[in-house]
């Protein structure tokens, strides 16, 4: 097998380690070092370890009151999650990485991904360096960057950084059979308990063996991401931007825009068009979430005039909801604008998710689980799914101008898609 990326690009994959539990530690230098632990809301759970808490044997996920006693004799720090300040400290480790690479694509509140053309890629091991250093210079968040062919390869390298020195770059010529040999299948990106189980069965068990896979196999038996997974651990970028697994962690909707956008009602129909996207991706994924925060920004390039706010909303129980959703984040966005400036990106994250399964029963009435409310949701899906994307939507997202819409002036028409823009034919 050969692994010829295409033009010499590269993928790099920045991820935080122990993101909530590093921020923890960001102003409590005391702390750096220590086993430090971060509960989920209600302090119910373990949702995140630093390193030395991880080397005590405190599992992820573990009630909170079974290992109280293990945590105090072990003199663990303890904290409940503070997802304002994880927010902010997400975006500050991005705007770091912003000025050192023209491109990052966020994945979640703690990983990007970064694309490296040839003339980027040339240079991948000295660029990871710079960023993990920089990052923790300018945030005191310690990262890992893996780099590789394809954004799964570029997982795999990142697990590998975590492990090492925190830099792992894997080109087309590193021996593949040997590094991905040693990678469960349940370890690899993209790859679901299901699936893995499904492997198994059929005797794979690492990701060598998945990428060796026969192809009408794969493509008969795995999902489709399943498949392209395949694919990209032979070194061939199959997944795009708009398949990327859901993170287990935040689910992110943002985009620079087309042209700067000055006017509070055109940021607040982006704001709203944004949180549709990310409600949609949860429903999907059955997944509910418990936060929501929206972020805006002026460019980086305006020297005279920055600014840069985000917000939260934390809802007492988890949502997938367009409306509910999209109405938290208009509320965020009145506090944190300010007339003046020429706005250059925004976004919304919804973060502390749990799968839709494990909603906590109250006795008190839920808005946030509204029979009514969920139908309206999956009828709004089924017409979307059958009519295009966005034939049906809020009220809030605006029906009109979005000139804060991705630059696609040179986009050709949608020739197979719209009546309107069919291709036409003249007899002369
Ligand atoms: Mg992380």
């Amino acid at each position: 097998m050969s692994y010829t990326s295409s033009k010499g690009q590269l993928w790099g994959l920045v991820d935080c380690n122990s993101f909530y539990a590093s921020c923890e530690q960001v102003f409590r230098p005391d702390l750096r070092g220590k086993p430090v632990v971060v509960l989920s809301n209600n302090d119910g759970c373990i949702i995140a370890r630093s390193a030395e808490a991880k080397k005590l044997g405190i599992p992820m996920g573990e009630a909170f009151f079974k290992v109280q006693g293990y945590l105090k004799a072990k003199k663990v720090a303890v904290f409940s999650s503070n997802f304002a300040l994880y927010g902010d400290l997400s975006a500050r480790v991005m705007a770091t990485m912003e000025e050192i690479c023209p491109e990052i694509e966020q994945y979640s509140i703690d990983e990007a991904f970064i694309p490296m053309p040839e003339a980027l890629a040339v240079n991948a091991e000295e660029i990871a360096v710079t960023l993990k250093e920089t990052v923790y210079r300018w945030t005191c968040i310690p990262v890992s960057v893996g780099i590789g062919p394809t954004r799964t390869l570029a997982k795999v390298a990142n697990h590998i950084a975590k492990k090492s020195t925190g830099v792992c770059v894997l080109r087309p010529d590193a021996p593949f059979q040997q590094i991905l040999s040693k990678v469960p299948v349940e370890d690899i990106w993209g790859i679901g308990k299901r699936q893995a189980l499904k492997l198994a069965g059929v005797g794979i068990r690492n990701a060598w063996q998945l990428a060796q896979a026969d192809d009408s196999w794969l493509r008969k038996h795995l999902t489709v991401v399943g498949w392209k997974t395949a694919l990209e651990l032979r070194g061939i970028p199959a997944i795009g931007e708009g398949e990327l697994p859901t993170p287990r962690k935040s689910v992110l909707s943002s985009r620079s825009f087309g042209e700067k956008v000055r006017d509070k009602a055109l940021l607040a129909e982006a704001i709203a068009s944004f949180t549709a996207r990310a409600a949609e991706r949860m429903r999907r994924d059955g997944m509910l979430a418990r936060g929501i925060a929206a972020h805006i920004r002026t460019s980086f390039f305006d020297q005279q005039r920055q600014y840069e706010q985000s917000g939260q909303h934390t809802f007492r129980f988890g949502t997938n909801d367009t409306g509910l959703l999209q109405r938290e984040a208009a509320k965020i966005l009145s506090d944190i604008y300010k007339p003046g400036f020429a706005y250059a990106k925004a976004g919304v994250m919804l973060y502390d998710l749990i799968p839709m399964k494990q909603q906590q029963c109250s006795l008190l009435p839920m808005p946030e689980a509204d029979p009514r409310r969920m139908e309206l949701m999956s009828a709004l899906d089924k017409i979307n799914g059958k009519h295009g994307h966005g034939s049906l939507k809020f009220g809030a997202e605006g029906l009109t101008g979005q000139v804060w819409k991705m630059k696609q002036n040179n986009l050709s028409p949608r020739f197979t898609t719209e009546w309107d823009e069919l291709a036409t034919a003249y007899c002369k």
